[in-house]
């Protein structure tokens, strides 16, 4: 049973409450929500006696708060806090939403770097820790937990050290005769993740919680995949009619990458087993005319064939050109996008159940209940990172164990799709097809903007079409949409009556998004200002410039991706990245974007340079929400508890397997992992 979090001394309705906004429910899990970081506080100093140039930390009263804009897209918070003896300023650049928390008399814990300002210490963007009135500050290594607004780190700090003291074992939550060597109990590691004693006993405890996190999420990966692999699959036939008649009646060749998938792929589609495939390839490799001859292959045998894209302009797209390239071959195929009509839909429900339709294009439209296929021989999935496992299970539930191709642009490397995907196949298309011109690159600051300004001006006259993209960045969401707004509305007076500019940001509902993506892709718009990353996927030919303003906040493979935006028809191409960070990593990455056009490459770049954050910040399947573990550094780990959990589930069998991991797997990778597995 699940211990309540309010059997812990302290906790009572409020904090329970204020836990329960972090998503922790039970005691288990509150003692696996590690810390993000930790704050050496054995380091705290009298402002009187403050160093320059050292990291240290100090106490005090906040005294005064004052608010500054030097420059238009410049705010500086100035917060004065004072220990009796001395005063420092806190110094904070955009984070306007800082200042309301920062009232007057309001204790703080600061940490950071000290520099002398003027006539006052300093500290310029330090961490902080708003101290609660009874809270007393111990010199010690005091865990920094992820939050959220309204809850406060020592509620969870006291919460998991209260625990703590009227307890001194935990059980494993490893099963018995998996067990790995170690030397702290499971109750001392997690005890050391939470307030650590010295740093190598920290890496130790991190190390064993790691394996343990990484055993959980390996079985629940096996168990999918077997679920997944469990039926019988639509086996098909050599390629026949279709697949022939289709590569015979399109204006090009394939690349011999693009060949060499598809005959891969054609393989899986003739065995007994379900396909499990992901396909990866760079942004305009071609993969969409892989997925139509898989496709094909699908319908000539008798089957219906799933095309699932994120956005209903893709979806469109897909259509259109599988109108294009297939519309001679005599098949039914439909749009089910959420904006089609009612009557529509029903009809389309109809043509599915009873099996008239061959193939359906479209959007988590696709996942309603309602829809249900007489005959789902190939669910293909686009840009696959954008669905959530669940999403991606209850397709493949549509039939009885259709083959699954998934598709993706973002690379990604073995290491990372082996602990998200388990041993999934993958097929690779490396090679572009012939005639791309390579898109020029331009790195510069701002001070080139009336130059810039001037160009795009002239690829418009040309008839071309621009993108220009500002970063949106979490921690500031209001403000970066303000910068937008605000270049949005000067492009819109610069080009007043000659070009029509547009903006799309990530607060618009979907429905006025598409339609302004839309209006661009029809030529209605020649100049797209946006915050949020392009739609994946979306293809306009005639765009031959992309801006990317505050380049130095993106990662690599953002900005590849993004470039791949243009470049798409016959016209030279334009990307140019505006910063004026003169950090080194910042000047390094972009000087990598100039010098490489190779998506996988730079993808390792970024893994090197920022780790997986960042590549999971765009790959929204929350199974790899890992907490402790780390894939790149914890790989041999990963493979030793892949081994370990594969030999468990041998042992016990599917079925026991299950039901003794899912509390942990409940409490660690969330319930849409867990539905899937437990529906
Ligand atoms: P992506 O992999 O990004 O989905 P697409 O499938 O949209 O790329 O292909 C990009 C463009 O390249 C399309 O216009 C497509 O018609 C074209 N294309 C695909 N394969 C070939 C080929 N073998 N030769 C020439 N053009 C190709
Ligand atoms: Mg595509």
């Amino acid at each position: 049973m699940e211990e309540a979090l309010q059997t812990i001394k302290g906790v009572g309705p409020g904090r329970e409450r204020q836990l329960h906004k972090l998503g922790i429910t039970s005691v288990s899990a509150l003692l696996t929500y590690f810390p993000r970081e930790y704050e050496d506080r054995s380091k705290v100093v009298p402002i009187a006696q403050l160093e320059a140039g050292q990291m240290l930390s100090v106490v005090g009263q906040v005294v005064h708060v004052a608010e500054k804009r030097p420059r238009p897209r410049l705010w500086i918070l100035e917060v004065q806090v004072s220990d009796g003896l001395g005063r420092l300023k806190l110094v904070f650049f955009n984070q306007r939403h800082k200042k309301a928390q920062f009232r007057m008399g309001q204790r703080v814990f600061a940490y950071g770097k000290v520099e002398r300002g003027y006539g006052m210490w300093q500290m310029n963007s330090p961490q902080v820790d708003f101290l609660a009135k009874e809270e007393v500050i111990h010199p010690s290594i005091v865990p920094v937990y992820p939050l959220v607004e309204g809850v406060s780190q020592f509620v969870v700090r006291q919460s998991v050290a209260n625990w703590l003291t009227a307890h001194a074992e935990l059980p494993s939550i490893i099963p018995d005769g998996v067990s790995r060597k170690s030397s702290l109990s499971r109750y001392e590691a997690v005890k050391e993740m939470h307030f650590p004693t010295s740093s190598k006993r920290q890496e130790e405890a991190r190390q064993q919680l790691a394996y343990e996190e990484l055993f959980i999420m390996q079985t629940g990966l096996l168990l999918l995949r077997a679920q997944e692999q469990g039926g019988q699959a639509p086996q098909m036939e050599a390629d026949g009619c279709l697949v022939k008649a289709f590569l015979q009646s399109i204006p090009f060749q394939l690349t011999g990458d693009q060949e060499k998938a598809y005959q891969e792929i054609a393989l899986d589609m003739q065995a007994k087993r379900p396909m499990q495939r992901l396909l990866q390839g760079d942004v305009g490799s071609g993969k969409t005319i892989v997925a139509f001859l898989s496709l094909l292959k699908a319908v000539e045998n008798g089957y219906q064939g799933a095309l699932m894209v994120p956005t209903e302009i893709l979806a469109k797209q897909h259509r259109e050109s599988f109108e294009d390239l297939c519309g001679g071959l005599g098949l039914k195929v439909v749009l089910l996008v959420g904006s089609t009509k009612k009557k529509e839909k029903e009809a389309i429900y109809q043509g599915l159940a009873e099996g008239t339709i061959d193939i359906v294009i479209g959007t988590h439209a696709l996942l309603q209940d309602m829809v249900d296929f007489k005959r789902l021989g190939l669910v293909v999935i686009d840009e696959q990172h954008r669905f959530g496992v669940e999403q991606r299970a209850s397709l493949q539930r549509k039939g009885i164990s259709p083959h699954v191709l998934l598709m993706t642009a973002t690379p990604i490397p073995r290491t990372v799709t082996l602990s998200v995907y388990g041993d999934l196949e993958i097929s690779l298309i490396k090679e572009m097809p012939p005639g791309r011109k390579p898109v020029k690159m331009y790195a510069v600051d701002s001070s080139y903007e009336e130059r810039l300004l001037t160009f795009f001006a002239k690829e418009m006259a040309q008839h071309h079409q621009v993108y220009v993209v500002c970063p949106l960045v979490e921690e500031s969401e209001t403000l970066d949409l303000a910068a937008a707004e605000e270049l949005y509305e000067k492009l819109k007076v610069r080009y007043k009556n000659q070009y029509e500019v547009g903006l799309v940001h990530g607060r618009m509902k979907t429905q006025e998004k598409e339609a302004v993506m839309t209006a661009f892709h029809e030529g209605r718009i020649q100049l797209l200002v946006s915050t949020t990353v392009i739609e994946v996927g979306v293809n306009v030919p005639n765009a031959t410039i992309m801006c990317v303003v505050g380049a130095e906040r993106f990662g690599l493979s953002q900005l590849h991706q993004l470039r791949g935006r243009v470049g798409r028809g016959q016209a030279q191409a334009y990307c140019i990245l505006v910063s004026d960070s003169k950090g080194s990593e910042a000047r390094q990455r972009l000087h990598i974007m100039e010098t490489t056009q190779d998506g996988f490459k730079l993808a390792e770049e970024d893994l090197l340079i920022r780790g997986t954050g960042q590549l999971f910040g765009t790959m929204q399947h929350g199974l790899a929400d890992l907490r402790v573990a780390d894939i790149i550094k914890d790989l041999p780990l990963m493979v030793e508890a892949r081994a370990d959990a594969k030999r468990y589930i041998k042992r016990v069998g599917l079925a026991e397997a299950k039901v003794a991991m899912e509390g942990e797997l409940r409490n660690r990778f969330g319930a849409s992992f867990v539905r899937v597995l437990y529906a």
